[in-house]
């Protein structure tokens, strides 16, 4: 006796979203890094809906390729969503260093782009030529104690 194509079908829908949220909750393999099990996770959730939405009947090849398309779909929006907390990040660590070089007395200038690096910047002190530099995950103060202009 075999189950019906729809009993699978759920079952497996019930054990993917399972599996999916256990991996996004990290604690059965936390050695994985958490970008890895996040984007597992999304590409499961994907291909569950992608195979749900499949018409009856189609050929094997169909069904396959929605698994590749799960693959870069989820792929595609973990890099957005990973740049954009980039972002957000630099943003944070240029007021942050902003704040720090007010408070010393300096005057920075506007924040200049690190030649060949799409996200790191330096700004320079007017007054005495001080700097800071700043990236998504660093910040270097080279400003004095005090400005002293030159
Ligand atoms: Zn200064």
């Amino acid at each position: 006796m075999s189950k019906s194509a729809e009993l699978e079908l759920a079952q497996l829908k019930t054990a993917i979203h399972y599996l999916a949220g256990l991996l996004e909750e990290g604690s059965l393999v936390s050695r994985y890094d958490t970008a890895t099990r996040e984007e597992l996770a999304l590409v499961l959730e994907l291909l569950v809906e992608k195979v749900s939405g499949l018409p009856e009947g189609v050929p094997e090849h169909l069904v396959r390729a929605a698994a590749v398309r799960a693959i870069i779909e989820a792929s595609e929006k973990f890099t957005k969503a990973q740049k954009l907390a980039r972002e957000e990040s630099l943003q944070r660590h240029m007021r942050e260093m902003e704040a720090a070089a007010s408070i010393q007395g300096h005057t920075l200038g506007p924040w200049e782009q690190v030649s060949a690096y799409d996200m790191e910047y330096q700004a320079t002190c007017q007054d005495c030529g001080g700097f800071v530099y700043v990236s998504h995950n660093s910040t270097y103060n080279l400003l004095g104690e005090e400005c002293k202009r030159v």
